[in-house]
């Protein structure tokens, strides 16, 4: 008995801690200090930095970004309502949510438990189910949509015209989706093909050439070169000197960045 009120002790000041590190984390993500010393995410502060597993990262960032936005379900951590397990898979269900549908989500999953929570995304949230059978001379897709999805699908076709059914309007749609795509491609190549052919830097000064690009890339390893920082995720070309400074895109005013250095920069 002495033991179990010892760890029911322990038990209330781990909680304690725990809130207090997600305070603090809310700060380090508000000032996003970490940037500052080399590290490309809260997340990789987290794991490199503080030495987390990378699931305990995972789930302090999805509390400290989801407290950002629904500030309430601080205190239902702490109280023990709502479990960090339901605020990770939350977080990752409703990223692209708006903040009311995320508040009232997040309501319907306090006290409950780990698998409840897991199995309430389950069904009505998985967007897209495909079956995939592979044939020597075909491939069958089975498609599974929601209501709502193939409410779009529909009106999409019938908007489209009155010749396509569900497949050509697919392949159709592939098809131009593939070609735009290709063709931007094109345009790009031949606008350096042109001013390498006059010898003329390419007339925007933001405009870097393929060549030079992969130069640079592979000079700096594939990974961001703002100092401390390794990460290979998000790459972006800096200018080191800005364009509206009046940098340009020599080879020496190049760099890579990590998207959130190259945000930090400004
Ligand atoms: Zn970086």
């Amino acid at each position: 008995m002495k033991i179990h009120k010892e760890l029911l002790e322990l038990r209330q000041k781990e909680k304690r801690i725990t809130s207090e590190i997600l305070n603090k984390l809310q700060e380090m993500e508000d000032h996003r200090e970490y940037l500052g010393m080399g590290y490309n995410s809260l997340f990789d502060y987290l794991v490199r930095g503080l030495h987390y597993s990378e699931a305990t990262a995972y789930q302090r960032q999805a509390c400290v970004r989801l407290a950002k936005e629904v500030p309430e379900i601080k205190q239902k951590i702490d109280q023990g309502s709502l479990s960090l397990t339901a605020v990770t898979t939350a977080f990752k269900h409703l990223r692209t949510k708006p903040v009311d549908e995320k508040r009232q989500v997040l309501k319907s999953l306090e006290n409950k438990s780990s698998r409840e929570v897991k199995k309430m995304f389950l069904e009505p949230m998985t967007p897209l189910k495909i079956q995939k059978t592979e044939y020597a001379d075909k491939v069958l897709l089975r498609l599974e949509l929601t209501h709502e999805q193939n409410q779009k699908l529909e009106k999409l076709k019938a908007l489209k015209s009155h010749k396509h059914n569900i497949e050509s309007l697919l392949v159709n749609l592939i098809e131009k989706e593939l070609k735009s795509y290709e063709s931007n491609q094109i345009k790009s190549s031949k606008i350096n093909e042109v001013s390498a052919f006059k010898g003329t830097r390419p007339r925007n000064p933001r405009q870097i050439s393929k060549r030079l690009r992969n130069d640079v890339f592979r000079d700096a390893s594939f990974k961001c070169q703002h100092p401390g920082c390794n990460s290979n995720h998000f790459l972006q070309i800096d200018h080191i000197i800005p364009v509206r400074q009046g940098g340009d895109q020599r080879r020496s005013n190049l760099q890579v960045l990590c998207a959130n250095h190259n945000r930090l920069k400004g």
